[in-house]
């Protein structure tokens, strides 16, 4: 059967990446949720081939289109995974995608509460990938910072090992169905607080809530949130990547803004570019 790969992202990363793969022979789908950096551009200016610049919207749904005429699949999906079960197995809130290879190319992430003593707490108690640390907090009572299809599969995800998981919203109403087992709390958190670990959020009312555990999934999952899934190397929001835009698990790429550096779509289509290259040699050497 013929190499596949999945690229997350259809921006101007992911895009570029696919125009590479897809021309290669490569069978080449592209998942994309319609969230990206270009839709609040109004005009861009500084990017090749547009005598008058061109917004960022029919930038983006121009570049979908191009893939597709060069026979990229495009659909859209919110991806909450990544894993391997023989091939690479890219969960989404739709469905499955396998693949041989991944390109994570899902623009930057820019979702950081803002709660009091936030930052005190990221690594001793406040964590960014269930699937990662879920089981340090086997029997303890934990909760999951978000309200969409992101949080309720981290939710899922700490159910089996945790004592109790709240759903954390921060004065959102839930947006995807809650699973069965995870209690809801839909107050404005204040802060979190703690001796040297993470104890107690604080809401906004003066209540509280013991807690071992904060996973933050807030919106989409963001590339590093991803990456992190299958033991890829992050900095901070960023996928760490090398030259060749690689990460450290062999056939995922990153490309494009979470990847760091200049957000400029420029810079983002030559790495999407080289991930595209790198995805190429990987499957067919
Ligand atoms: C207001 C504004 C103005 C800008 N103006 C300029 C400018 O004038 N010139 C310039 O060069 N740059 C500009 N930029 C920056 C430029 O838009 C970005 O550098 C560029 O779009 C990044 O490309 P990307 O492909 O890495 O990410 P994005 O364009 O953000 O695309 C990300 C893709 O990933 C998908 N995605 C993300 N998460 C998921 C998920 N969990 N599941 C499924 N799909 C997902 C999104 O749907 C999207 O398709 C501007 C940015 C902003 C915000």
């Amino acid at each position: 059967m013929s190499k596949n790969v999945v690229i997350i992202g259809g921006g101007p990363a992911g895009i570029s990446a696919a125009l590479y793969t897809a021309r290669a022979g490569i069978d080449t789908t592209i998942i994309e949720n319609g969230v990206h950096a270009l839709e609040k551009a109004e005009k861009i200016e500084n990017y090749y081939g547009f005598e008058n610049g061109i917004s960022g919207p029919s930038l983006y749904a121009t570049g979908l289109l191009q893939a597709k005429n060069v026979g990229a699949k495009v659909v859209t999906d919110e991806v909450v995974g990544l894993s391997f079960e023989d091939k690479f197995k890219v969960s989404a809130t739709s469905g499955e995608y396998f693949a041989d290879s991944v390109i994570i190319a899902t623009g930057t992430s820019r979702n950081k509460p803002k709660i009091e003593n936030f930052e005190k707490f990221e690594g001793s108690g406040i964590s960014y990938c269930a699937v990662c640390d879920g089981f340090f907090f086997r029997g303890k009572d934990v909760a999951v910072l978000g309200s969409g299809e992101y949080a309720m599969h981290e939710a899922s995800v700490l159910l089996p090992f945790a004592a109790s998981v709240t759903l954390l919203t921060d004065g959102e109403e839930p947006s995807a169905p809650v699973p069965d087992g995870i209690k809801v709390n839909t107050s404005k958190i204040e802060a979190v607080s703690g001796d040297a670990v993470l104890e107690k959020v604080v809401f906004e009312d003066g209540k509280t809530l013991d807690i071992s555990g904060l996973f933050i999934a807030l919106g989409i999952a963001g590339g590093a949130d991803i990456a992190k899934k299958i033991g890829a190397v992050t900095n901070g929001t960023s996928v760490s990547v090398d030259e060749n835009m690689a990460t450290n698990i062999p056939g995922i790429f990153a490309a494009g803004d979470c990847t760091g550096g200049i957000l400029q779509i420029a810079k983002t289509v030559y790495q999407g570019m080289l991930s595209g290259f790198s995805a190429i040699k990987f499957l067919k050497g």
